[in-house]
């Protein structure tokens, strides 16, 4: 049985979805082909069974509500594969129930509270679309005043908010999935806008309407054929952006198949669910040594700060709760290993913190292969090369997490491709002024969060010339002095008039002189071009977190707010969005985090543990998402985790 059974406790299922519910909402576009294949392939038999007929009849209900968004001002989470609603009206479902679902889709209801626009709306007010419900969008969304003159339709595939920051720990029963999602109908309620549950999948920006598509609910009702889509235009005055990215495989084969990947709420409930299969699994009979060792070993890949994250919140369950609930025969032969191609965890934060979390992950025993590539997953184990020595060697798992990067969300692609050429060169996220407005779009898209990125001005070129003029250069480069920091400071504010940009690199010259200068002080030209470089850099791409994604989101509501609807002042340049660093943290096990705050200092260990917990309670975006994960952590603390497992 068990070596039956091997092949798919060892594989990840493949990403592919077969039904509506598990299919990974962050990625909609890539899935909705393969949505249709198993479906089709399903033997009709199967397809009439009463249970099946039942299940069926009670998802065509749920999609019933969402015709009665006031009604229903809740969040639809796929918990464990199931959708899962709560706090609905119990009135409109009793009266959904009692109506026939046939004619429910044929006649739908009056239009609810929130879909119905007010007198004073329409007429002389501009329609703002907004595309995504994360961390960009929800952030727009409750900072633009009900008030100001536009009309907000809000298109998601996901019709909730999900705080991220929390995703590894609801992955191992530390907070709970309800408690760090937020229905995004509330803000939209409250503010009387729309709200479409839908996926964009085009966007034209010369007749400037997108595309939207939608399950249709007759595909859930058991008619015994393919799913269909329910497709229709939504236009617009000016389309917010705000889709994030999708996972990134760098090409590596069987990633898509062997791994799972780390980005959504399912992804939480399935690591959840699939950490305590493997141990139920070891937990039975007669399991020999060899396979439970194997199914108790987990690899991440990727020692960025969600896999370190998930590395280490998987080490507190583990041994603050399954330890005490599984036979201890079990502990041994359970191993966390995390992989990535830096010499340290957590490579991108202050060396301090890369080194202090590196060392802290080898003493809790959670083994680093560090300088290591992934060149493939297979079913049962990933393939590295040591970076150094060239070393290929096999890593066995039970389960494998992908941790490893983003890319573009292809419908930003799309976009690109509806803009004028030359206008979107960097293909790897939409490129945008100062203002988040989409080059290209006069002024009629604006991105933020994960698919925008901020393109300087070309000042580099002006830059060099203001070096060359004040150490005295020739056309190749030979000068006659080269120059210390304040003289350079000196040469390049002498261009700040015409190319303000500049300001902002004089400003982050102190951190990087040092790299760049000589042993007396000095920077010859090679070095200050070598340090532009950098520097320039840094200020043009921001990194794709939470904490970018919201203050873009705020700067662009504000700034809405402010031209009051002026198409005019809306393609000014009145203000400019300045990102604001308030630091970084990451939990990296036994209640311990690390803290980067800017100007103050760097807190690693407990304290900084406090610090997070603390930061990532308060931050939640409403009170009571504050009051639930408060009330998780307590619990967590005072009784552990709860490590049940709901199965089908
Ligand atoms: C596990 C994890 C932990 C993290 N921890 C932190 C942290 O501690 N601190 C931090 O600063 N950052 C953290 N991040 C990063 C942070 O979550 C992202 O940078 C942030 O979510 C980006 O926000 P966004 O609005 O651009 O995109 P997202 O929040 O990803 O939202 C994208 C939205 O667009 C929707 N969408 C996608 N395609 C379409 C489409 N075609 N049409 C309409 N809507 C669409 C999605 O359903 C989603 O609602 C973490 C990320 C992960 C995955």
């Amino acid at each position: 049985n068990i070596s039956k059974s091997r092949g798919r406790l060892l594989r990840a299922p493949p990403r592919t979805c077969n039904t509506r519910e598990t299919r990974p909402v962050g990625d909609v576009p890539a899935s909705f082909p393969r949505v249709l294949e198993p479906r089709a392939r399903e033997p009709p038999a199967a397809r009439s069974t009463p249970e099946r007929r039942a299940a069926t009849r009670q998802r065509s209900l749920s999609r019933l509500f969402e015709m009665f968004p006031a009604a229903s001002m809740t969040s639809r989470v796929a918990l464990g594969g199931a959708a899962v609603r709560t706090g609905a009206n119990a009135k409109a479902k009793a009266k959904a129930r009692a109506r026939p679902v046939r004619a429910a889709i044929s006649e739908p209801p009056a239009a609810p509270a929130s879909e119905q626009v007010p007198a004073a709306r329409g007429a002389g007010r501009k329609k703002v679309v907004v595309l995504g419900s994360g961390w960009g969008a929800i952030s727009f969304v409750k900072s633009l005043p009900a008030s100001a003159p536009y009309d907000v339709v809000l298109v998601s595939p996901r019709n909730y908010f999900l705080y991220t920051p929390l995703l590894p720990g609801a992955a191992t029963g530390a907070v709970e999935e309800r408690s760090i999602v937020e229905p995004i109908r509330r803000p939209i309620a409250e503010k009387g806008w729309k709200y479409y549950e839908a996926a964009c999948i085009d966007v034209d920006a010369t007749a400037k309407k997108i595309t939207c598509r939608a399950a249709d609910p007759e595909c859930f009702d058991d008619k015994g054929k393919d799913c269909e889509w329910h497709t229709f235009d939504v236009d617009y005055d000016y389309l917010v952006t705000a889709v994030g990215a999708v996972p990134n495989t760098f090409g590596v084969p069987g990633v898509e198949d062997n791994c799972m990947f780390f980005k959504e709420i399912v992804h939480a409930s399935r690591f959840r669910r699939e950490v305590n299969e493997r141990f139920e699994r070891a937990t039975l009979p007669d399991v020999p040594e060899e396979r439970m060792r194997e199914l108790l070993t987990f690899v991440v890949i990727g020692a960025g700060p969600t896999g370190v994250e998930l590395a280490a919140e998987l080490y507190d369950m583990v041994y603050q709760d399954v330890a005490k609930m599984y036979p201890s025969r079990l502990i041994p032969f359970v191993s966390i290993k995390i992989i990535d191609l830096q010499e340290k965890i957590l490579s991108a934060y202050d060396r301090r913190i890369a080194e202090y979390a590196t060392d802290f992950f080898q003493r809790a025993n959670i083994e680093c292969l560090l300088n290591k590539q992934v060149g493939e997953v297979k079913p049962d184990a990933v393939v590295i090369t040591d970076k150094i020595t060239g070393e290929k060697s096999e890593v066995p798992f039970g389960l494998a997490v992908w941790c490893s990067g983003i890319k573009l969300n292809p419908l930003c692609e799309k976009i690109m491709d509806s803009l004028p050429e030359g206008t979107q060169e960097n293909r790897r996220s939409l490129a945008c002024d100062k203002n988040l407005r989409v080059n290209g779009s006069n002024g009629s898209i604006f991105a933020v969060g994960d698919c925008a990125t901020i393109v300087r001005p070309r000042s580099m070129s002006k830059a060099m010339e203001l070096y060359k003029s004040a150490a005295k250069c020739d056309d190749a480069g030979e000068c006659e002095i080269d120059l210390d920091k304040d003289q350079i400071k000196a040469a390049l504010t002498k261009g700040v008039e015409e190319f303000p940009h500049l300001e902002e690199v004089v400003n982050n010259i102190d951190d990087k002189f040092a790299v760049f200068a000589q042993a007396n002080g000095r920077c010859t030209f090679d070095g200050f071009s070598k340090m532009l470089t950098e520097v320039d850099n840094g200020l043009r791409a921001l990194p794709a977190t939470a904490q970018v994604a919201k203050q873009e989101g705020e700067y662009l509501a504000a700034f809405f707010a402010q031209c009051d609807g002026d198409a005019a002042r809306l393609i000014g340049d009145e203000t400019k969005f300045e990102y604001n660093h308030k630091g970084s943290l990451a939990y990296i096990g036994k209640d311990a985090a690390v803290a980067d705050i800017p100007g103050f200092t760097i807190v690693k260990g407990i304290a900084a543990g406090v610090i997070w917990k603390s930061f990532e309670t308060i931050s939640q975006v409403s009170v009571r998402n504050i009051f639930l994960v408060a009330s998780d952590m307590i619990r967590t603390k005072l009784f552990g985790r709860d490590i049940s497992r709901f199965v089908d």
